[in-house]
């Protein structure tokens, strides 16, 4: 599945306000040095599963960009949003800063929306688990920004940024996004999400091994 650029659609004077340059950065000056993952926690609209259209997410991604616009600035205020469906939307320009994460990094004393990449997924993951689609959305996007930074990037679920006020104060990020689900199924590194996937691994050893057991007795009774 390839990203489908939106970005241009948003790169506009009526998303923007005061206008693209405003938001524009020198990327060689300030580079990304994270991702900060974040979800909707709800939809703009009726919510959508594997079946939607490529119509009925622009609609939503649309509706999104004009809220955050009003209410930040800038819309949409994320560089990626991700779908059930699977499809993965760059909807904010990699030089651009967005407006998904408050604060700054205290380590850089850089605003997070400068240094990192914001990248979003619909839906609401402390209600409910992420479906493959929305997971294989979010891992495109992760590898997608390892591509272009040309390094593993850092992955950092949104409550647990760490954070300082531009006097240096050091603040936590109030809020549950990305959701406990969305969080322990994807942040790499993650131990239950480590585990998960060792599970999983292991299923499928017993699987294939339960398969050649059955071909064995097959072929024992073939004879
Ligand atoms: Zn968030």
């Amino acid at each position: 599945m390839t990203t489908t650029d939106l970005t241009n659609r948003y790169h506009l004077d009526s998303y923007m306000e005061g206008g693209p340059a405003r938001w524009t950065l020198d990327r060689g000056r300030l580079p990304v040095r994270a991702v900060i993952l974040h979800h909707t926690g709800g939809w703009y609209g009726r919510p959508l599963d594997a079946s939607a259209t490529v119509a009925e997410e622009i609609a939503q991604v649309d509706a999104l960009a004009r809220d955050h616009q009003a209410r930040f600035g800038i819309g949409p205020g994320y560089h990626y949003l991700a779908f059930p469906s699977g499809r993965l939307y760059a909807v904010g320009k990699w030089g651009t800063q967005r407006a998904h994460t408050m604060g700054r990094d205290p380590a850089t004393g850089e605003r997070w929306n400068v240094q990192a990449v914001g990248v979003c997924a619909f839906g609401n993951f402390e209600a409910e688990l992420p479906v493959a689609g929305t997971v294989a959305a979010v891992r495109a996007a992760l590898g997608e920004v390892d591509r272009i930074a040309g390094r593993v990037l850092p992955v950092i679920p949104h409550g647990e940024t760490p954070s300082a006020d531009a006097s240096g104060r050091g603040f936590a990020q109030a809020t549950a996004c990305p959701g406990a689900l969305l969080r322990a199924t994807l942040v790499r590194g993650d131990e239950s999400a480590v585990h998960a996937d060792l599970d999983a691994v292991r299923r499928g050893v017993r699987a294939a091994q339960d398969r050649l057991a059955e071909a064995a007795a097959l072929l024992e009774a073939l004879r």
